[in-house]
């Protein structure tokens, strides 16, 4: 049987709950097909006292978009005949307080839109409903509100969504692919960001930013701070081309 598609508004309900007492526990960690984000793995290699770089050789894949060039990144399965989710275990998942967004937002799917002219984001939310998912079943009313915010998904979706402006802006400066050069440092910046902190600290690789000694110093504690000089180096080095050849005005 096919998965059903609904899509759902922000406002109206839907009925699911999901325990470790349904029937189907821990099926859907057995199908994988996770796209990680950079915000992801940031949670998730610092749940796991990895390095971003070891975190990505040990649990990513990386796939390039045909149509955009741009890095996509994806979980890769414990065995690679099987599906099975490297972070399942028999009383669970081992990473549930860090677990992806596509994990937390299951079992709806986000999809995000942005104006043109405001650059405005809207969401927009569809309920998956598969075979092997039993929570709908017994499920308790909800909307996808509610459902987003037990799930602790704000923070996530704050920092995902950044993402989206750099991919507008990329749609909007450069015809076809990026650059098989410009892609692999796209993914070195966002999603190896141990390794983008000390470049940061020990190359010229800021050369063409005027920082701010607040901005720079947040930026070597701080996880998200340092995404955020990440996404800003990106657009100026890899999408914008013109503009990185000014020094940037102060972070
Ligand atoms: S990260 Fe956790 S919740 Fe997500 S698929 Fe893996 S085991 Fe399941
Ligand atoms: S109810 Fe659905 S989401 Fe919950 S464990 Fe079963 S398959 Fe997974």
């Amino acid at each position: 049987m096919e998965p059903d598609l609904t899509p759902i508004s922000l406002q109206e309900s839907f009925c699911f709950s999901c325990s470790p007492d349904v029937p189907c526990f821990n099926e859907c960690c057995r199908d994988l097909n996770q796209f990680l984000t950079p915000y992801d793995i940031l949670r998730l290699k610092n749940h796991l006292g990895l390095s971003s770089g070891n975190f990505l050789r040990q649990y990513t894949s990386l796939h390039i978009g045909p149509e955009s060039g741009l890095p996509i990144v994806t979980l890769k399965p414990k065995d690679p005949h099987k599906l099975i989710c490297p972070f399942v275990t028999d009383t669970g998942c081992r990473v549930y307080e860090n677990r992806p967004s596509s994990c937390r937002t299951y079992p709806l799917m986000r999809a995000v839109s942005r104006s043109r002219s405001t650059g405005e984001l809207t969401a927009h939310y569809v309920v998956l409903r598969e075979p092997h998912c039993l929570g709908f079943e017994k499920g308790r009313t909800q909307s996808p509100r509610q459902w987003t915010d037990e799930q602790g998904l704000a923070v996530y979706n704050e920092n995902n969504d950044k993402l989206m402006k750099i991919i507008s802006l990329k749609n909007r400066l450069i015809r076809g692919a990026l650059d098989h050069e410009s892609g692999r440092r796209f993914h070195a910046a966002l999603y190896d960001l141990d390794n983008f902190r000390s470049q940061i600290q020990h190359t010229d690789l800021l050369a063409n930013f005027r920082l701010n000694s607040r901005i720079m110093d947040a930026a070597l504690r701080d996880d998200v701070a340092l995404l955020d000089l990440a996404i800003q180096w990106v657009e100026r080095n890899l999408l914008n081309p013109e503009q990185s050849k000014r020094k940037a005005e102060i972070l």
